[in-house]
């Protein structure tokens, strides 16, 4: 039977990437035939052990699977579910995992994310061939160089999922796409295939977290942290002190926090959570000019085209107890002339923090966000404007903040529309009219240069006037000023 010799590619795959050693293939063989109600049979040890790719060897398992009526409909969610709990078998029990990290943590911290992380992507929780999908370039601006993703790999919704599921009521467990409840969960309606996931226990400021990847990788060894209790995002005082607690732990990655408030936050306001990584964003290289140095700490602002305040010190505890002050300091701040309003009924004002290390020196970048809305700007004032919704209207969150944008992958077909449109001098369809008056710019712009290379700028530039419009003090004479005006007040209340 061919699907006995799938089976034990699998079960070699798994052996060759370590998940399993070999000891385990009778365990194995017999827990996979059980899920795939296969005839279990002697099989002949195979010689020719060449191992084949991961991708080839489940498709063929789950049209198997399908073929025998094991899921329906025959979506990519449904595969998605039914290949996580065949993976989880090759998945170690979460608190073995946990034990072999922290042994390789004691060694070298890096061994054992390089090791999670390897694993996370063996176990196919992190599908590296949908990642591989995803498009990515880099283009010059005036505020540097800022990188450009159009995400491919998060699937889209399938209508028969939505017809197959309607009518079935879905529970609340877990709570949300982040509780720990997630771990090993089969999945339903509203939750992706989580029988492969796995997670780390961490101790930050004394309180329990636990560290896990994200399955869609925006850059490289991208990581979420997450409270082990379901409760809403807030940046506070004991925000900082775990976000260095992290850091310290874990000095080749960042970690940082969305916003508390929605518009300026994360998509998920539920669920206290972080997201970190190890990865070089363009925001690292902004241009920085010296305002002060106050006690051990140094205060820069940086020329970029969002509000940024960067801390940086050797001195930990003076970099925090400055970091809260300064959060303080902006959540009461107001300038009318800026159109920042700190409070109406509710707060507006929020801080997006983001903590790393470099040798024995810590850096925080600390950057201002408003969440008013007006009638002009029903989404937000300091928001992507309406004009730049052709390319991007999602929320402008920590990871863009850097200076990394996620497109959606709508923009893959459209581009392509655009460019034919630019390169030929024809009309848009009717469906991609929100491009209409960006192609009426690009035809002024364009002047015969690579049109691949010309519309990546061009999509670039536009991003960069969504960060601006996100930015609450503009890079323009006036709002520079009115920058300066408030990095004065805050130096003042600091010194004080
Ligand atoms: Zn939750």
């Amino acid at each position: 039977m061919m699907i006995n010799n799938h089976i034990i590619d699998l079960i070699n795959y798994a052996i060759e990437k370590r998940l399993i050693q070999n000891e385990d293939f009778e365990y194995s063989y017999n827990r996979v035939t059980d899920i795939l109600k296969v005839k279990q049979q002697h099989y002949v040890s195979n010689d020719n052990k060449r191992v084949k790719q991961l991708s080839i060897i489940l498709n063929l398992i789950l049209d198997f699977a399908y073929n025998n009526r094991l899921f329906t409909p025959n979506s990519t969610k449904q595969r998605d579910l039914f290949e996580s709990k065949l993976m989880d078998v090759f998945s170690s029990l979460p608190s073995d995992l946990n034990k072999t990290f922290y042994h390789l943590f004691n060694e070298n911290p890096v061994k054992a994310t390089d090791f999670f992380y390897k694993m996370s992507q063996d176990n196919n929780y992190i599908k590296n061939d949908r990642i591989a999908k995803n498009i990515k370039w880099q283009s010059t601006t005036k505020y540097g160089i800022l990188d450009m993703t159009i995400n491919l790999s998060k699937p889209e919704k399938d209508p028969r999922d939505i017809i197959a599921q309607s009518g079935k009521n879905d529970t609340d467990y877990p709570l949300c796409l982040l509780c720990k409840e997630n771990v090993g969960f089969y999945g339903n309606n509203t939750h992706p295939g989580r029988s492969n996931h796995r997670i780390i226990k961490l101790n930050l400021n004394q309180e329990e977290f636990y560290l896990q990847y994200s399955p869609y990788v925006y850059y490289n060894e991208h990581s979420i942290v997450l409270m082990k209790d379901h409760i809403p995002m807030n940046v506070s005082e004991n925000t900082f002190k775990r976000l260095f607690d992290f850091v310290d732990m874990f000095p080749h990655y960042f970690l940082g926090s969305n916003a508390g408030l929605p518009i300026v936050g994360g998509s998920i306001l539920s669920h206290e959570h972080y997201q970190g990584g190890r990865h070089h964003f363009p925001i690292e290289d902004a241009k920085e000019v010296f305002i002060s140095k106050i006690g051990k700490v140094s205060f820069k602002y940086l020329v970029w085209p969002l509000s940024v305040i960067r801390l940086e010190s050797t001195n930990r505890e003076q970099l925090i107890d400055k970091a809260i002050k300064l959060f303080e300091f902006w959540e009461n701040y107001s300038d009318e002339e800026s159109g920042i309003y700190s409070n109406t009924d509710v707060p507006h004002n929020a801080i997006t923090p983001i903590a790393r290390k470099n040798g024995d020196t810590y850096i925080l970048d600390m950057t201002l966000r408003n969440n008013l809305t007006s009638s002009e700007f029903p989404l937000g004032i300091f928001h992507p404007h309406p004009t730049h919704h052709n390319i991007k209207k999602e929320n402008i969150g920590l990871i863009e903040v850097m200076g990394l944008a996620v497109l959606p992958a709508r923009l893959k077909e459209e581009l392509k529309a655009v460019k034919n449109a630019l390169i030929n001098n024809v009309e848009l369809t009717q469906e991609l009219a929100i491009h209409k008056d960006w192609l009426t710019e690009l035809k002024d712009r364009y002047k015969g240069e690579e049109i691949e290379k010309f519309i990546n700028d061009q999509v670039a530039d536009k991003f960069m006037r969504c960060l601006e419009d996100s930015g609450v003090f503009k890079q323009t004479p006036s709002g520079i000023e009115n920058f300066n005006k408030f990095i004065s007040l805050l130096i003042n209340a600091l010194n004080k």
